[in-house]
């Protein structure tokens, strides 16, 4: 009896054995093919025709890994399953419907803001995930362990930077704290303070053993690399912004990999490392748009034009000249070569539809139109993009700066729709100002330029007044953009 009991309970463990084996099979499975969705995913991000099948993509893996995680995590629970999976799925409900809530209500001229605070929450996940795996497994003298502290630690430091960079950021780009960048005398020496004490730290507690000696350290870390992050991000101004954004994109992938490493999930440590380098990719080539040393940003203090440090927007610089919309619909209808200058106005008036509708009744009388889109027009990479987008402006039609700046000589008329900054010819021309060596559109040499703003009080993003408004061949179109392209197009 006790043999066939034995035999019979052998029997239970290889069926136990088998099913594990198959659910660490299905969980490698889903996380190599979740990978290469993502993979495919950044490859159709990065052109808009093929950007929403990349976003699927995306999705299709996502869900495919949360389903391989939580299967696994059922699997491995101690408690009873059906706890842990209600726990899991109330958890996700919750986070599904903040998330989609906050996408419904946020208007595309707040995405970066959205963007820097979800960033946020990436960083507090990784230091919360470090601080947990520190104490369900917290040190003793071995060589692995070693290596899992040094994790833990370097989880909790990259995503407590990200955690309040990002918080500082959001600050900065919702309006809600001076875009202006906090210049401390030896601003690089405390940074480069802080990076070593966080290193020493981070020595210091992979050498603990046990809970109350690693805390210690640990704690320490986290508070100075919460100073670090917010120090880096405040000392950044208004113009280098941008690169921030996609900075911190890039860290809370880093964050996440990190996490990844602590939780021994490689789909985390994939998905992080694609995040990190794609993120610092795009900070190489925005840092390029705006012709920046990448050092130079991440240790801040640039772009810090302030209405009052860089001369007022108000500031006069002579005559400008005020066009009707009837008018700039006359010029419009001779013109031959017509460029529209898309930037962060047109995003705030919502006038990528009547701006579609006017592009096509030109192309419809034969008129050429083309869009420049300057790398860092609007708040966020890409924003004039999704706004053509939207608005099914052909994407033939859609110039990045460099494949039109030598052209506008030929151009007879520019249409400046919302954009300050990116066609503010004090870049090339004024050394002091914080936009000084930012690549500018050459919209100044074309015929005619119409540049469509509210007021003349107004400056752009980074704060100083803008010489081509005052230039003979530019007319001022005052006005909200969605009523003058409108009015426009009612003329035409
Ligand atoms: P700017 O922010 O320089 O200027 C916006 C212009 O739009 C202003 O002239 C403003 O004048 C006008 N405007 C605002 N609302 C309206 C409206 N309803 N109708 C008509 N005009 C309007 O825009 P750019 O796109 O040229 O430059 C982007 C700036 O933002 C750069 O300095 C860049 O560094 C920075 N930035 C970019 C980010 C990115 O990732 N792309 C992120 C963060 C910052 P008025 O108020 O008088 O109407």
């Amino acid at each position: 009896m006790d043999n066939i009991m034995v035999i019979s309970g052998a029997g239970d463990m290889l069926m136990d054995i088998g099913i594990w084996d198959a659910i660490v099979r299905f969980q490698s499975l889903a996380y190599i093919l979740a990978a290469l969705l993502f993979i495919l995913a950044l490859a159709g991000l990065s052109k808009q025709k093929t950007a929403q099948r990349g976003n699927v993509l995306g999705m299709i893996g996502m869900a495919l890994a949360l389903v391989a995680t939580i299967v696994v995590a059922v699997a491995q629970s101690e408690q009873v399953a059906l706890g842990t999976i209600a726990i899991i799925l109330g958890t996700i409900a919750i986070g599904a419907c903040i998330g989609v809530w906050k996408a419904l209500r946020v208007k595309m001229t707040g995405m970066p803001e959205l963007v820097a605070m979800l960033h946020s929450f990436v960083g507090a996940a990784a230091v919360l995930v470090g601080f947990n795996s520190f104490l369900m497994d917290p040190g003793f003298p071995s060589y692995d362990n070693a290596f899992h502290m040094g994790e833990v630690g370097l989880a909790v430091f990259i995503g407590a930077v990200t955690f309040t960079g990002s918080i500082v950021a959001y600050l900065k780009l919702s309006a809600k704290m001076s875009g202006k960048p906090l210049t401390l005398p030896g601003r690089n020496l405390i940074n480069l303070a802080l990076v070593v004490a966080c290193v020493a730290l981070i020595a210091w507690f992979v050498n603990t053993v046990g809970i109350e000696e690693g805390l210690v350290p640990l704690s320490i870390l986290t508070a100075v690399s919460l100073v670090l992050g917010a120090h880096l991000v405040l000392a950044i101004g208004g113009g280098d912004m941008p690169v921030v954004v996609s900075m911190l994109n890039s860290y809370s992938g880093w964050a996440a990999a990190m996490a990844g490493f602590t939780l021994g999930n490689d789909l985390l440590i994939i998905t992080g490392a694609l995040v990190g380098s794609s993120g610092a990719y795009l900070s190489y080539i925005m840092c390029q748009g705006m012709n920046r040393s990448f050092a130079s940003v991440i240790l801040g203090g640039f772009g810090g034009g302030t209405p009052a440090a860089a001369g007022g927007g108000s500031e006069e610089m002579g005559e400008y000249t005020e066009a009707t919309p009837q008018e700039v619909a006359e010029r419009l209808k001779a013109a031959k070569r017509v460029v529209i200058a898309p930037g962060y106005g047109m995003a705030v008036a919502q006038a990528q539809y009547p701006v579609a509708d006017l592009t096509r009744k030109l192309i419809d009388r034969g008129v050429d139109v083309k869009f420049a889109i300057h790398p860092v027009a609007g708040r966020m990479p890409g924003h004039m993009n999704v706004l053509l987008a939207e608005a099914k402006v052909p994407y033939d039609n859609v110039f990045e700066m460099d494949e039109v700046n030598d052209d506008f000589g030929d151009v007879d008329v520019v249409l400046v729709v919302g954009a300050n900054d990116t066609v503010n010819p004090a870049a090339e021309t004024e050394p002091s100002s914080p936009i000084a060596g930012m690549p500018v559109m050459h919209v100044w040499e074309a015929g005619t330029v119409v540049v469509s703003k509210r007021s003349m009080g107004n400056a752009g993003y980074a704060g100083v007044q803008n010489p081509l408004f005052f230039n003979e061949n530019t007319d001022m179109l005052l006005g909200d953009a969605k009523d003058s392209v409108e009015a426009i197009i009612a003329a035409l």
